[in-house]
Order: C-alpha cells, then sequence, then structure tokens
C-alpha cells in the first residue's frame, strides 16, 4: 500500500537544462509532478548529460542547471529527492553496459536521432548513444512505472527491451519498467503559433511564456497571442480545430485557475489570461529570487539528493557490473 509518509512506488522524471522553462512545462509536468509527491517516492534530475549530445555552450549549460533546480525548488518540489544526473556517476557508468547489450540495429531506428540529425552534417556520437544513457536513467532506480510522453516512448521500449535481454543473458538485474500515460497536466500551444506545442528549445517567435517573464512581458505576449478573426457574442469558445489560438487561451486560462465567464471579447479574455498566468507565476518568482539570493541551500538540497541517488543506485550499477563480469 502506498502511503504519504512511506511511498513504496517510485517515480522518476528527468528533464534537460536546454532552454529557460516555460508555462508549457510548469502546467504540463512540473505542477504535476508537485501535486504527486505524496503518492511515491519521487526522483526528479536534471538531465545535463542528455544537454551535451547537441552542440552546447558550457557557461549556457551550467547556467540553465542552475536555473532549473532553483525553480524545481520554486514550484514546491521540495518533497523529492532532486538531483543533476551528472553528480551521479552510476548513470554513464551503467550506460557503457547498455551500450555493450545494445545493437546498433536498434540505435539506428531510434526516430529522435534520425530527426535531430537530418539535415545537420554530423552528429556528436553521444545523440546516437543517449538512449543508453536514458535506459541507464531509468533502470537504476528500478521503478515499477515509467509515465512517457509520445516524444520519448520509443526510447522507454528500448529501455525495457534492453533490461530484458541484460536480465535474460546474465541474469535478473534490473526491474523491467511498465510504460504508462504521465499525470495529464495541461498542453500548452505556441502564443504564436497555436498549432505547435510551447516549447523551450523551440525558435522562440515570441509565443513563449518563460516562468520568470515579468508581468508586462508577459501582458505583451498574450496581447499579441493569435486568435482568429471571428467577431460578435460566440466568438470566445473553444474548438481546437477552428480556433487553436482562442482555445489555447481557453486553456491556459483555466489551468492558471481563470474562469471565462462573462469573457464575451478576444480582448477581454487576454486581459482575463494575463491576470491569470501573472497571479500562478508571481509567487513562483517570489520563491525563486528568495532561493537565487541564497545558492547555498539550493547547492545543499542538490548535495543531499546526489547523495541519496548515489545510494539508491549503487547496489544496482554492482549487481550489474558483478552480472556482466567486472570485478
Ligand atoms: P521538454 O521541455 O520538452 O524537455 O519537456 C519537459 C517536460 O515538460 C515534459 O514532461 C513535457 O511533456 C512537458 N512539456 C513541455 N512543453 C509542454 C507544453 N507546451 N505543454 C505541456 N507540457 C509540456
Amino acid at each position: 500500500m502506498t502511503t504519504a509518509t512511506h511511498p513504496t512506488t517510485r517515480r522518476l522524471s528527468l528533464l534537460k537544462p536546454t532552454g529557460h522553462p516555460t508555462l508549457g512545462n510548469l502546467l504540463g509536468a512540473l505542477r504535476p509532478m508537485a501535486a504527486g509527491q505524496r503518492e511515491a517516492d519521487c526522483f526528479f534530475g536534471i538531465a545535463d548529460l542528455h544537454a551535451l549530445t547537441v552542440p552546447h555552450d558550457p557557461a549556457g549549460v551550467r547556467g540553465l542547471t542552475r536555473e532549473l533546480a532553483t525553480l524545481l525548488l520554486a514550484t514546491g518540489l521540495d518533497e523529492s529527492t532532486l538531483f543533476v544526473q551528472s553528480r551521479v556517476p552510476a548513470h554513464t557508468q551503467l550506460a557503457y553496459l547498455l551500450e555493450c547489450t545494445a545493437y546498433t540495429g536498434e540505435l539506428n531506428r531510434m526516430i529522435q536521432f534520425k530527426e535531430k540529425g537530418r539535415g545537420v552534417s554530423s552528429t556528436r556520437v553521444s545523440l546516437y548513444t543517449y538512449p543508453a544513457l536514458m535506459a541507464a536513467d531509468i533502470l537504476l532506480y528500478r521503478p515499477e512505472q515509467v509515465p512517457v510522453g509520445d516524444d520519448q516512448r520509443q526510447h522507454v521500449e528500448l529501455t525495457r527491451d534492453l533490461a530484458l535481454r541484460f536480465n535474460n543473458t546474465y541474469g535478473q538485474v534490473f526491474t523491467v519498467p511498465e510504460i504508462t500515460t504521465p499525470a495529464s497536466g495541461a498542453r500548452v500551444m505556441d502564443l504564436a503559433d497555436p498549432r505547435t506545442k510551447m516549447g523551450k528549445s523551440v525558435t522562440d517567435g515570441g509565443g513563449v511564456i518563460h516562468l520568470l517573464d515579468p508581468p508586462d512581458v508577459v501582458r505583451r505576449k498574450v496581447a499579441r497571442a493569435v486568435t482568429d478573426s471571428e467577431t460578435g457574442a460566440g466568438a470566445v469558445r473553444a474548438d481546437r480545430q477552428a480556433k487553436p489560438g482562442v482555445t489555447n487561451l481557453l486553456d491556459i486560462l483555466l489551468a492558471c485557475g481563470g474562469s471565462a465567464e462573462g469573457i464575451a471579447t478576444y480582448g477581454a479574455l487576454k486581459k482575463a489570461v494575463t491576470d491569470a498566468v501573472v497571479a500562478e507565476l508571481e509567487p513562483i518568482q517570489a520563491r525563486y529570487a528568495d532561493l537565487a539570493a541564497d545558492a547555498s541551500h539550493v547547492s545543499a538540497v542538490f548535495a543531499a539528493g546526489a547523495a541519496r541517488c548515489r545510494e539508491v543506485t549503487a547496489p544496482v550499477l554492482a549487481a550489474a557490473e558483478a552480472a556482466i563480469g567486472l570485478g
């Protein structure tokens, strides 16, 4: 049985420090993660190693890692084990053993590798082997379930295949996780291009709200949000196909605790969305400012988190090493 104080199930999620976190990250991931913290023993990691698979700026990765670490605490994830992936060396150690388990044919089939490599003259070897590292990220924690969105499903299926093959070849080491649908948060679309997801790595055409955007920036971005040319009573309504921009604004309004009741014009809708988003971000930004003023607290939380991860993952890595013939 799962209780608030002694949860038996483990939940794990890794977020890449590849851009400034967005309202989409908050409503689609961070908020549901915070809400479910007591249902399971949660591990939330910052996947800094994954950020090195594409051309990167070292100071940028360090800065975004710091920002994301502070934001995880500012959004209330303080009841979970928080860590930075590279501070837990077992991730790369196990990844190598899984590279020795995977076949090139399997990695060649990974859609994300093909997509990220398309039109690029050269790709890093680490982008190719990334699925082995991701499998290690998961298998080290022996979670029974891995909630995963469509974009990562193929990688988690590979994780299951590698775990099964390793277990069958070398002995029972890994728990083979079940793939589940993530706790559903809102899916937030880009304000300037409402048929595309609001993403932190997407080229920002002004339609991405970042969690640290000040109120006037939020106001400007919402004011410019794409709607449609319908006017008159009834124009403010949800219709994902015909009115993606207005529907997205309504989704954001509701997800941020607002109400569309009595709103008859796009101007009024945008004002309500701005107010709701600003109210949603305000306490997060205030906590962020406090935490950023004394960086030692964030560092201490992440140091303790990494120490717990090293403890939890050590027996799994040791068992895998022993099984495969090392030591
Ligand atoms: P990413 O920023 O793409 O690495 O995603 C990190 C997490 O945020 C994942 O759980 C995503 O599903 C979630 N996420 C990212 N963008 C959005 C969005 N626009 N709407 C809802 N969830 C999102």
